[in-house]
Parts: C-alpha cells; sequence; structure tokens
C-alpha cells in the first residue's frame, strides 16, 4: 500500500477514528458482545511468532509434498502428532486415495539455431516422451486463436503458447486468464497435430524459474507432453521466430502416472459446548507440488488456519459449536481431499467452511459467499479486525477445498491476502519458507480464529447458502 497521506491521518485511519463515518458507527450488539474477546485473540496472536515456527519446521523438516509421496504421508503424520500435542479432540486422518504422478527425469534444449539448455519444468499430469526423447520444430503462438489460425502449420512439431501473464488487473484474474494455456494447451497442441506442447510459465514475476501445475488431456484426443518453459525462456524463442529463425528444440520428459496412493486430510477440533453437530471448518491444503516447499501454497495456509484454533484453545475459549481444522490433500492435482471430506460429513451441519490458499501474506479481509443476511453478519464481524487491517469482507470466497461443500449449500469463506507477490513463487523452486513473514502468518491466523470463533459461538446461527439439502 502507498502510505501518501500525512502521517497523523494513516494512524488516526489505522485506529478508524477519522471524522464522521466512525463517529456514527455505533457498535453493534454482536460487536459489544464480542469485541473483548476479539482483541484478546489478536493480542495473544500477535504475542508471539508461534505459527510461523511451526511453519518452518513442517516444511523444513518433509520439504515439498506431491500426492503420492512419502514426504506428504509423514507431513500428515507429523501434522496428527503435533496436533495430539496441542490436546485438540477428535484428531484424526481420514483415508483418501489420490492420484500419483511422477515427474522423472526430465529436460529441454534449443537444438537450432544454437545449442543451449531452455530453463524447463514438466506440467503435473503430463505423459513422458518416448525414451530418447523428441527433437521436433517448433511454432510459437500467442494464443489458442492464432494456433487456431495457422492451419498444418502445427503439424509434427512442438507448440509453444507464449501468452504473457496480465497485470494489470487482479493477480487471480489475471492468472485465471494465463492458466488456460497450462491446463489445455496440449489438448489444443494436439488437436493441431502437435507432437508436445509447450507454455510459457503461469507466472507474474520472473528469474528465469520455470513454473508447474496441473494440465489436462481429453480422451478424445492423443495426449502428448506439456510442460513449462521460464517466461525468459518463451520470449527468446518468440523473438528467433519473429526474426524468422527456423527453431528446433529436444524433449525429454519420464513423468507418468502410477496407480492410485493411500493419502488422507489430518483434522482436530474444538468440540462444541452445546451444539457440537454443528461445525465450522477451517484449513488448507497440506499437498503441494513437488518444487520448492510448498510453504506459501499452502503449508502457510494449514498451518494459519491450525493456529487460528490453537488460539482459541490457548485461551481457553469453548465456542458453543464446533470448530474444526483440516489439512485437505490433494488439492493440487485432483481435489480428492475436497470431495472425501464432503463425502465423509455429508450427515453433519456445516455452518460455514474457511480456506486459506492465496497464500498466507498480509491478510486484508475475508471473502465471503453466503446468503446477503450471512454476508451482512460477517461484514460486522470483519469491522472488529480493523486493528489488524483485515476487516475488508468481499462477496467472492472462491478456494478450492471447500468448493465440494459450498455445492451442498454451506456458506464459504476465503482468506484475503495482498497477493501482488503470490504469482511471482506459485508452483515454483522459489515457493520457500522466506517468501512468507512471520507478523503477517500471525495476522492470518488472528483473522482466521475471529471468523471462525465468532460464527461458532454467535447465538444465531449464520443462515445455509440455499443450494442443495
Ligand atoms: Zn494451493
Amino acid at each position: 500500500m502507498a502510505l501518501r497521506l500525512p502521517g497523523f491521518l494513516v494512524i488516526a485511519a489505522l485506529l478508524g477514528t477519522t471524522g464522521a463515518a466512525a463517529q456514527e458507527t455505533q457498535p453493534t450488539p454482536l460487536q459489544r458482545r464480542y469485541q473483548s474477546t476479539v482483541d484478546r485473540i489478536i493480542a495473544l496472536a500477535l504475542s508471539d511468532s508461534s505459527a510461523y515456527q511451526r511453519l518452518g519446521e513442517l516444511v523444513d523438516k518433509f520439504g515439498h509434498r506431491l500426492s503420492g509421496s512419502e514426504s506428504l504421508e509423514r507431513a500428515i503424520t507429523w501434522v496428527r502428532d503435533r496436533m495430539l500435542e496441542d490436546k485438540l479432540d477428535n484428531v484424526r486422518i481420514e483415508p483418501v486415495m489420490v492420484p500419483h504422478w511422477v515427474r522423472g527425469k526430465e529436460s529441454a534444449g534449443l537444438v537450432e539455431p544454437r545449442a543451449a539448455p531452455l530453463a524447463m519444468l514438466g506440467l503435473g499430469g503430463s505423459v513422458g516422451t518416448p525414451a530418447g526423447g523428441i527433437t521436433a520444430e517448433v511454432l510459437v503462438v500467442n494464443s489458442f486463436d492464432e494456433l487456431h489460425t495457422m492451419g498444418d502449420r502445427a503439424r509434427g512439431k512442438i507448440v509453444l503458447f507464449d501468452y504473457p501473464f496480465p497485470t494489470n488487473v487482479p493477480a487471480f484474474v489475471g492468472y485465471g486468464r494465463a492458466v488456460r494455456y497450462r491446463v489445455f494447451g496440449a489438448i489444443e497442441a494436439s488437436k493441431a497435430g502437435a507432437v508436445a506442447s509447450l507454455i510459457r510459465s503461469v507466472a507474474s514475476n520472473s528469474i528465469r524459474s520455470p513454473h508447474t501445475g496441473v494440465m489436462r488431456y481429453d480422451s478424445l484426443v492423443t495426449p502428448v507432453p506439456a510442460a513449462a518453459l521460464s517466461v525468459e525462456d518463451a520470449m527468446m524463442l518468440h523473438r528467433m521466430q519473429d526474426r524468422g529463425e527456423k527453431i528446433v528444440v529436444h524433449l525429454e520428459m519420464e513423468a507418468q502416472t502410477l496407480p492410485d496412493a493411500k493419502s488422507g486430510n489430518v483434522m482436530g477440533e474444538i468440540q462444541g459446548s452445546q451444539q457440537p453437530n454443528q461445525v465450522v471448518v477451517l484449513g488448507g491444503h497440506i499437498d503441494s507440488w513437488d518444487v520448492g516447499q510448498g510453504a506459501m501454497d499452502d503449508a502457510g495456509g494449514v498451518v494459519a488456519a491450525w493456529e487460528a484454533v490453537r488460539l482459541l484453545k490457548r485461551l481457553g475459549l469453548k465456542p458453543r459449536r464446533t470448530v474444526r481444522v483440516v489439512g485437505w490433500t490433494n488439492e493440487e492435482n485432483g481435489l480428492r481431499g475436497g470431495l472425501a471430506y464432503r463425502d465423509a460429513h455429508q450427515a453433519e451441519d456445516h455452518v460455514l467452511a474457511i480456506e486459506s490458499d492465496a497464500g498466507a501474506f498480509s491478510p486484508l479481509g475475508v471473502g465471503f459467499e453466503g446468503t446477503p443476511e450471512g454476508l451482512a453478519t460477517i461484514t460486522e464481524i470483519g469491522a472488529m479486525l480493523r486493528a489488524i487491517g483485515s476487516d475488508r469482507v468481499t462477496p467472492i470466497a472462491g478456494e478450492a477445498d471447500i468448493s465440494p461443500l459450498k455445492e451442498i449449500g454451506v456458506p464459504t469463506m476465503g482468506l484475503d491476502t495482498d497477493d501482488r507477490r503470490y504469482f511471482w513463487y506459485h508452483h515454483s523452486q522459489g515457493d520457500m519458507l522466506d517468501k512468507l513473514d512471520p507478523a503477517e502468518v500471525t495476522r492470518c491466523a488472528a483473522t482466521m480464529a475471529v471468523m471462525a470463533y465468532v460464527v461458532a459461538d454467535m447465538e444465531t446461527r449464520l443462515p445455509r447458502a440455499g443450494a442443495g439439502k
């Protein structure tokens, strides 16, 4: 945020005492009931950096956590054991079968106009190349539309989609546009007769780091290998083509999909004192891609949610309804954890589902999807978070693991953070602990703790969103 205001105005704004707006806003009954508890939650959260220390232990001990990997399973067991130490109720791992894709060795190299290695990462779910690799001429296009105007020119070639990440829109909007090439590029390239598909990494900044992520095939179209090049390499190949140079690339990938593997959703809770069957669930996904540490995506989200519940526990708060923290498995390449959680818990009455999966950066507030009355209540709760700047409430939640719950009418909430740097590191080797800040992770935990606690404890339950049962 650019703080161009005079200092006293900044301080006044932080204290919420600027002029008429603050004066005319009297605390509501809900705020009168809960503001002092909210302040205690915030004070305890800010008093130490235990969330960040725990996050560091998780990512440094186990590293990245791809579905099917031993490191994921060891991390899940570790979380369970620590939740038991925290004396949470009903700590358990609920089994989930997950896809098991392995990368194997891989490389890409420029053959013509000169020999040089390219910075690449295979895309998750891709098939491998035949042994010995593929050597083919490259056709660079900007977009699917441009590919569709090329007629037969992609036949037998490697297509490279050089679609720049839009940076003039909010980060997740830009991501939504660019990620189509990662997800569907191999299908479109194959339809055009290409032998492999390359993309410009879906990243809003780059120091020549390739970024992976999930891709798809269509059962009616021949699967071709798919990989990401770094932004810089994709741009270089595009410049070569623009100069009329012939580009030949050698691509070698051992990627393959093995039979489904055992994994699980790990969870613990504070049982509700009066309506234990009404549940506020919060969490993030414990799996990650197989690069970096998956610290930002999404160990930070899991730990912030977990710390939120621990804050309530440490304060001895026992809400009316149950508060449950979950580390969902397999968000990245399957969503099997989120689906299995919904299936296993359909009989329970979920009052709210909260997820943090936009990076545990400085929290700005929450996005909420439910009824208009629910949104009004969440806005009231949000206002109590003004002291730590996370009081903004918007009407879009959009998190993956809780989307199956949304489909059956559960109100959902996503933690909104200052995500401007998220796609610099997302799904790359750069996603390590140092990209997150202790004070910011702490404020994420405090924000989720306040939302979870007040919704779990307030007299009137949050209304269901209406869809489904
Ligand atoms: Zn994620």
